[in-house]
């Protein structure tokens, strides 16, 4: 490409970018829905959240599903004033197989959501893993829906997890589909601290 054309092909480009900017003028909080079955979705979650904290705003997060041992993301963002995590508490759910158990564990954890949802002065609230509480019915459906869409005008919620309901689409403003191309664990390569937990 001759560097005649290369500039007007890139100045044809910024006038359309130029315009969509200038198109999008709506401030509100937004859902942002990440799932799919690739490796990304609550490490992009913490990446929105470092984003948030860098403004000096104030986060809620919910951890849907307990692991054995804190993730690095927790000893540091444990430190600092504007985040609050909750985890769900007692009993990793894939373990318990106790349908009654896991449902009150849901539900408990459900409630630390509802206070955030309900708090303007949280600005960015993160569900971590909260679709298969949706997806396993531990959770009611219409109830985390109404919570969601009732939140404060300029509440962000971010939601992670694998096979998101269509209700869940339906509501988010963002949905990224994140695709396994390839992942380590199944070349025999155990998680890695830093990069997995
Ligand atoms: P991450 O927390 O790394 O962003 P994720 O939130 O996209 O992962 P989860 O299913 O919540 O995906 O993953 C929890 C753990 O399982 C992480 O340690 C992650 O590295 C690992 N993992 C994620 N995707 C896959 C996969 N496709 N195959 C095997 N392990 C995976
Ligand atoms: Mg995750």
């Amino acid at each position: 490409m001759s560097d005649k054309n290369y500039k007007e092909r890139m100045m044809r480009k910024k006038a359309h970018i130029d315009k969509k900017i200038s198109e999008a003028n709506i401030d509100k909080g937004v859902i942002v829905l990440l799932t799919g079955n690739g490796k990304g979705k609550s490490t992009s979650a913490f990446g929105m959240i470092c984003r948030a904290l860098g403004y000096d705003m104030k986060v809620g997060m919910v951890k849907f599903l307990k692991g054995d041992q804190p993730s690095g993301e927790d000893h540091f963002l444990s430190q600092h004033k504007n985040i609050n995590i909750k985890h769900m508490r007692s009993g990793f759910t894939w373990d318990s197989q106790d349908k009654t158990h896991d449902i009150e564990k849901a539900k408990e954890a459900w409630e630390y959501a509802l206070n955030f949802l309900v708090d303007p002065n949280i600005n960015l609230v993160v569900l971590d893993e909260l679709t298969y509480m949706l997806s396993y019915e531990y959770l009611p459906e219409e109830e985390v829906l109404k919570a969601i869409s009732n939140r404060p005008a300029q509440q962000h919620i971010v939601i992670t997890g694998r096979n998101a309901k269509q209700s869940l689409i339906d509501i988010a403003d963002t949905v990224s589909d994140v695709k396994e191309i390839k992942h380590a664990f199944n070349q025999q390569i155990k998680a890695q601290k830093g990069v997995d937990y």
